[in-house]
């Protein structure tokens, strides 16, 4: 607007002259000068003595004190327009001759010629970029695009050759009626707002892409079940669920889910299978999660059930340990328990844990579990009687987690329990899945003192191997054997063999699942020394115990 001159760029010695130049291409005595006029008619403008030049009077001052005498200004052509002028001085009058005057004019051409290919190739990768986020990325939301979005997804197919993540196709419920209803301007507040909160759900703006109108894709690491991903699915319905203010008016937002977990598939299909199972939950109603196949849905629905439930009773208290004695045979006297989970229903109702173990394993839940288990148990001693040991069983993802022994230790402190009398119960399918993490562990809880027994021995494994690698206290043979050995002789001989073996390697055998006099006795006449079964007494809560044994002792 001022029409004023910047300075670019100086060469040579101007002994500071230029910092003194106002100059301006307007009107005004400012414009007056070569470069005004130059920059105006885009002319060269020859001054072979400034001083005879009443035009230049403004400047004569600043230029006679340092000796500058003429001027030449040129103008500097881009894409034929005017954008600047060369000047050059001289400390002699008379510099710029026809022939100076050509070759200068020939390097301003020169000057502008370079500047407008320069221009051109900014230009150029400044729209190249542009497109190419115009073509990446959605504009309204910010977030990848459909093709963009694919790529992503193979990205991670490329990184990962496990399973252990999922797509999420999430489709905003009643996009449709909103856009007739109120306005598109309304539509795309709304998607504004769901691309937001999904972002925040799931932790990172890449994760998420806009594929359609009002379908977006969500890509979730760490899910390693079909429930992970059912819970994800209602973490992002969750986070997606609320109102939306547009123009003084509340929208009531809601989102439907579909999920896929990878199995192997390609980019494309796995996002074909979230897309479709979207649009089954969608037909569902709205807010709804589901799953392609519908009985993996079913499932999925289930076990998240029983996993919110299962959570909400470890919270209220309602995972209580019951305890089944362990006897010795020859006179059939307790010399220990075992500690059994139950979850008691707000009915009263009892569930054995094979209800509900399976999604507590797979969930992580069963470390909480079996702390709570190990406290109640390492409480129960105490009032039951000090001097007997109680077993814990341990599971598979207790073991694997490296802070088992740290855990276990510190609870046996804070609940007084004599380490002797902890023994801990694995099975060998346990053991398996984290060989070198279980005897690191374990070893920490057989030096202070704790004994451990091998669960469930015959139906697993069974190796020799593992007699050798852990250091067994106790093993338990399994019920089946137990059950069969009076019809079977093989299984007979199974038992019989099995506890010359064990008491070989000096460890104690424990027999599960007697049920009956005769059983005891064949039993305890083979040597085995300990056994349990309903025969003994069936698993109960602390308090039915304490009375039966406040009722034994009342007898005596
Ligand atoms: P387990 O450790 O082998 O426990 C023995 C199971 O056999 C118990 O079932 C017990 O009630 C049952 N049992 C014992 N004697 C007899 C008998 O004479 N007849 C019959 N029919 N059954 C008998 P329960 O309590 O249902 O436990 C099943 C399994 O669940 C346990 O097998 C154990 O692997 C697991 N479990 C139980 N409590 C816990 C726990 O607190 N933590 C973990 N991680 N697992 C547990
Ligand atoms: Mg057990
Ligand atoms: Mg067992």
């Amino acid at each position: 607007d001022e029409k004023s001159v910047t300075l670019i760029a100086v060469a040579g010695d101007d002994l500071g002259y230029t910092k003194t130049l106002r100059t301006s291409w307007g009107d005004g005595p400012l414009a007056q000068g070569p470069t005004g006029i130059s920059l105006k008619t885009g002319t060269t403008q020859v001054r072979n003595n400034l001083a005879d030049d009443p035009r230049f009077a403004p400047w004569l001052k600043q230029a006679s004190k340092r000796g500058i005498q003429c001027s030449i200004a040129l103008p500097v052509l881009v894409h034929g327009e005017i954008h600047g002028a060369l000047m050059v001085y001289s400390h002699e009058a008379g510099s710029f001759d026809a022939r100076g005057q050509e070759l200068l004019e020939a390097l301003a051409a020169d000057l502008g010629y370079g500047l407008t290919r320069w221009r051109d190739a900014e230009a150029l990768t400044t729209s190249r970029a542009a497109l190419e986020h115009e073509v990446a990325f959605d504009s309204l939301t910010g977030l990848a695009k459909q093709r963009l979005s694919l790529e992503r997804i193979q990205d991670v197919l490329d990184t990962r050759d496990a399973p252990g993540w999922a797509l999420l196709c999430v489709g905003v419920d009643g996009m449709t009626s909103i856009n007739q209803a109120f306005t598109y301007a309304a539509g795309d507040a709304v998607l504004q707002e769901v691309a937001q909160r999904l972002v925040e759900a799931a932790g990172a703006h890449d994760r998420v892409g806009r594929i359609a109108g009002d379908e977006f894709v969500v890509i979730l690491r760490d899910l390693i079940t079909t429930t992970d991903a059912a819970e994800a699915s209602q973490r992002i319905i969750n986070a997606v669920h609320g109102a939306v203010e547009y123009d003084g008016v509340s929208l009531d937002v809601s989102a439907s889910v579909g999920s896929a977990m990878w199995d192997g598939k390609d980019a494309e299909s796995l996002l074909r299978d979230a897309t479709a199972a979207m649009r089954i939950a969608s037909k569902q109603g709205t807010a709804r999660w589901a799953f392609l196949d519908e009985n993996v849905a079913a499932t999925s629905r289930l076990a998240l059930e029983v996993q919110t439930r299962l959570r909400g009773a470890l919270a209220t208290g309602n995972i209580v340990a019951w305890f089944m004695p362990v006897v010795q045979l020859e006179d059939s006297k307790a010399c220990g328990y075992e500690a059994l989970v139950r979850w008691v229903l707000d009915d009263g109702t009892v569930m054995p844990p094979d209800t509900f173990l399976h999604v507590a394993e797979r969930s992580g839940l069963i470390i909480d579990i079996d702390r709570t288990v190990l406290a109640q148990a390492c409480d129960a001693l105490l009032r039951i009687d000090p001097e007997q040991h109680i077993a814990v069983n341990v599971s598979a993802r207790q073991l694997a987690d490296g802070l088992f022994a740290t855990d276990a230790l510190r609870i046996q402190q804070q609940h007084n329990m004599p380490a002797a009398e902890l023994k801990l119960e694995l099975t060998e399918s346990t053991l398996i899945q984290s060989p070198v993490q279980a005897q690191a562990q374990l070893a920490q809880l057989t030096d202070v003192g704790n004994s451990i027994a091998l669960d469930d021995y015959g139906t697993g494994f069974s190796t020799l191997e593992n007699l050798q690698n852990y250091r067994f206290h106790t093993i338990k043979l399994d019920q089946r054997f137990i059950r069969e050995m009076l019809n079977s002789s093989l299984s007979f001989q199974i038992v019989m063999s099995s506890v010359g073996l064990i008491h070989s390697l000096h460890m104690d055998v424990v027999a599960e699942g007697i049920e009956s006099e005769d059983l005891a006795r064949v039993l305890a006449e083979l040597g085995c020394e300990y056994g349990q079964g309903y025969l003994f007494g069936r698993p109960k809560p602390l308090a039915a115990l304490l009375q039966l044994q406040g009722m034994s002792s009342a007898g005596r």
